[in-house]
């Protein structure tokens, strides 16, 4: 009989490891009957708060609306610029597009992967000529790797911007010792279940430090309303986390620092079982989430020889992304670095993601090595790739 194929998440033994609390917290919600804005959520929000050292976490009703709040809190909107990677999940430059605001898409450095400080600064300067108001920089922190928030702050605040980190894949991941969720004016993040702290359906929420920014966002995320929904003050939205998701959300918050542990033993397994292979550039002083683990293969024939490797030994792996948003056909017309994109263009043809979970066992981990090797090696040759 074949082995059973590996899978890019597997999320039951995370489920094994938190019952029978799990169980018992979401019966407790089904019991009180609080299904929308119940006691849990405003646990979730201290709790949130207090495992990264933010002032304020406002939970939402996924990641995407997370920055759609934030737009709004700072009343991003037609005549607006904001900057955004385009080697991204689209939901980043999607938000900007809603609100009327055009998004101006920066390139990414080749080795982490993540917004490059200089082509922001292009954009933001090329949004002035274009008659644009540069309004914010949202740096995303891809595949749990935290941006270069030290150089994007000084940009922001020389340029006279809001900084906006998409934390979507890394809660619970640190820069220079400093977690995320303070590292920007805002953070937003995602409890969709393959983040690096998921939820069993949609969930979301936005972290700052300022008193008033969180007040706005509570305000917008229930219709804009002042003392009750029945006093509308401004236009919001309906955007909330379930009450069970909360709940659920409080048992996994307490595992997620060991699981991080865990996603980062599997990395070091990976680079050093897979030499011949470029994986995403870590900085030594930061603490990735590890969302993914990401290789940047030579050639893209290389990159479809080890999909195809993996595939025949029943290993999953996924290509994220596919295509820089830049080239997608509903934003293929918003301005860009003049400079060019190619980094985002070149990664969106080499990178491959492989199955990255916490309770990824030790013989699985071999089997993916095994597969992404013979993939990689030239047959007839023993030479690796690189
Ligand atoms: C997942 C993700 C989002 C959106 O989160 P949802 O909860 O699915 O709306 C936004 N940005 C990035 C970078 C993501 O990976």
């Amino acid at each position: 009989m074949a082995a059973a194929s590996i899978p890019m998440l597997d999320l039951a033994a995370q489920r094994t490891r938190l019952e029978p609390g799990l169980s018992e917290a979401i019966e407790r919600v089904l019991t009180h009957g609080q299904f929308i804005m119940g006691p849990e959520v405003e646990q979730l929000e201290i709790a949130l708060a207090a495992s990264c050292g933010a002032s304020h976490a406002v939970t939402c009703a996924n990641g995407t609306d997370a920055l759609v709040l934030v737009m709004l809190a700072e009343a991003v909107g037609p005549g607006d610029a904001v900057v955004v990677p385009s080697f991204t999940f689209v939901a980043t430059a999607e938000a900007v597009v809603l609100r009327g605001a055009v998004p101006v898409f920066a390139d990414v450095d080749p080795d982490t992967f993540n917004i490059d400080p200089e082509s922001a600064e292009r954009a933001l300067d090329h949004a002035r000529t274009l008659g644009l108001r540069p309004r914010m920089v949202v740096a995303v922190d891809l595949f749990g790797e935290p941006a270069d928030y030290g150089r994007l702050q000084e940009l922001s605040s020389h340029h006279g911007v809001v900084l906006t980190a998409d934390a979507a894949q890394s809660f619970g991941a640190a820069y220079h010792g400093r977690p995320v969720g303070t590292l920007a004016d805002y953070t937003t993040t995602s409890f969709f279940p393959s983040k690096p702290l998921g939820c069993y359906g949609d969930g979301g929420a936005v972290l700052t430090e300022h008193r008033q920014r969180a007040a706005m966002l509570r305000s917008l995320r229930v219709h804009g309303k002042g003392a009750d929904k029945y006093d509308n003050v401004r236009v919001g939205v309906n955007s909330r986390l379930d009450t069970i998701q909360a709940a659920i959300l409080l048992h996994k918050l307490a595992l997620l620092p060991d699981e991080i542990g865990m996603r980062q033993y599997v990395a070091d397994r990976y680079r050093e079982r897979l030499p011949g292979l470029d994986s995403q550039a870590t900085n030594p002083r930061s603490q990735s989430a590890w969302a993914q683990f990401t290789v940047r293969c030579a050639t893209s024939g290389v990159r479809s020889a080890v999909q195809q490797s993996c595939d025949t030994e029943g290993v999953a792996t996924a290509v994220y992304y596919p295509r820089p948003l830049h080239r997608q056909t509903g934003y293929q017309d918003f301005p860009r670095d003049p400079a060019g994109l190619v980094h985002s263009e070149c990664l969106s043809d080499l990178v491959l993601s492989l199955p990255m979970y916490p309770y990824l066992e030790q013989s699985d981990l071999d089997r993916v090595c095994t597969a992404v090797r013979r993939g990689s090696v030239d047959p007839g040759e023993v030479r690796e790739v690189r």
